[in-house]
């Protein structure tokens, strides 16, 4: 064989020993860049017409460099092949499919390597994610997404991003990061030009929004926008999920000063994923004349699995009912009462989330927030809230939804 770079026939390897000091991390990348037309480096332009001649194309410079990559003797060598990978196309984000694998089996030994720089393991971190997005892994790239920043040194990671958040419609803020990657480099500025047209285009409505190729992975992918709480088209073919808080009437709020006769107080339990709380589980205590008459309590299979049970347990949520089977429950249990809640404006978007998933338009009973009329009726307070409430009638918050609603029940009896 030859060696890689001067052509001279070699017993074994890729490059003899008098090319093999010239191989540094930069000159692979040179390499991995280059440009068959204008090869700007006097080592390799002999290789590129030779290379030409037999009609190579910029992806063979790529392997070049990623081959050369295997003979740097440094404890960088894994990354400097991932960055080789990632570095020509500029028509494209991310490696291709041949260096994905490598990508995906060596990126957390990169991100564990202390010879790397921050911003190096940043990038090791957002060409990961570009594989998640293009795969449709919606759980791998909320597990990913937040880690990456943008800075100065890496381009790709602004690409990467403006990808997902095009594809969740988020476009205000496809936008934003385009705009500032346009702001900070000059290198592709054509292609980000390009993406940002696409994106006002998409924008307008001009152009269509991003959706998955088949059935399977739309679904899952409406799934994860309704988790996120973007609008889209349908769920599936017989029902409408409502995504959208827009979709809902407003709360009707219990206008009165005085505590009413009969009501249910709720709490309604979430778990965190990725920006947003997810019920799963909702109590409730049923008082009638001012007694307490009966319990309502059910967990929900959540639409997304939460990053971690911190409220609830697992096994219960995951053996439980969506929303949408076992919330039409509770509000035949409530009958019309007013729903008394402990701080209203902290359960509000759960509750219309209950109210959405269960394909209602608009929930039927009155809410009242004890807090507020606290706050309405009473002057005994210099701050109204749980916390205060709660302190000045010696209740207990309690640990669990239905110690929740209970205490719920005993300080807005105080009132009465
Ligand atoms: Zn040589």
């Amino acid at each position: 064989m030859k060696c890689l770079m001067c052509g001279k026939e070699l017993k074994e390897g890729v490059v003899c020993k008098t090319c093999q000091p010239k191989v540094t991390e930069n000159f692979c990348y040179e390499v991995a860049g280059c440009d068959v037309k204008d090869p700007g480096n006097e080592l390799w332009s002999e290789l590129i017409s030779d290379l030409t001649q037999k009609g190579g194309r910029p992806s063979d410079f790529k392997r070049y460099a990623i081959e050369l990559a295997n003979i740097i003797e440094s404890d960088r060598s894994i990354f400097v092949k991932i960055n080789c990978a990632n570095k020509y196309f500029p028509r494209t984000t991310g490696v291709d499919g041949q260096s994905e694998w490598f990508l995906m089996k060596k990126a957390d030994e990169c991100i564990n390597n202390s010879k790397l720089k921050k911003e190096e393991k940043n990038l090791v971190n957002a060409l990961v994610l570009y594989v998640h997005i293009k795969n449709y892994e919606w759980e791998k790239v909320d597990a990913l997404i937040e880690k990456i920043s943008l800075d100065d040194t890496y381009l790709e990671p602004y690409y990467v991003l403006w990808e997902y958040y095009k594809r969740i419609r988020n476009y205000d803020k496809a936008l934003e990061i385009l705009k500032k990657a346009k702001e900070k480099f000059d290198e592709n500025l054509e292609k980000t030009e390009e993406l940002l047209k696409e994106t006002e285009e998409r924008m307008s409505g001009v152009k269509k929004h991003w959706a998955p190729p088949n059935t399977r992975m739309k679904d899952e992918f409406f799934a994860y926008l309704d988790k996120l709480g973007i609008e889209h088209e349908t769920m599936n073919n017989s029902k409408k999920l409502k995504t959208s808080q827009k979709d809902l009437k407003p709360f009707n709020i219990y206008k009165n000063t005085d505590v009413p006769k009969d009501y249910v107080a709720f709490w309604i339990t979430s778990e965190f994923h990725f920006k947003t709380d997810i019920p799963v589980e909702l109590s409730a205590v049923k008082v009638v004349n001012g007694d307490v008459k009966e319990y309502f309590h059910q967990f929900f299979k959540p639409l997304e699995t939460p990053k971690a049970y911190k409220n609830v347990k697992k096994e219960d949520c995951e053996n439980a009912q969506p929303i949408r089977n076992v919330f039409p429950d509770f509000i035949k249990f409530s009958a019309g009462q007013v729903l008394v809640s402990l701080g209203f404006s902290e359960q509000k978007s759960s509750l219309g989330r209950l109210v959405r998933y269960s394909l209602m338009n608009e929930l039927p009973n009155t809410v009242l927030d004890v807090i507020q009329l606290f706050e309405d009726i009473s002057d005994d307070f210099e701050i109204y809230t749980r916390e205060s409430l709660l302190a000045k009638y010696k209740v207990k918050e309690g640990k669990n939804g239905e110690e929740k609603a209970m205490a719920t029940v005993k300080l807005i009896e105080k009132l009465r």
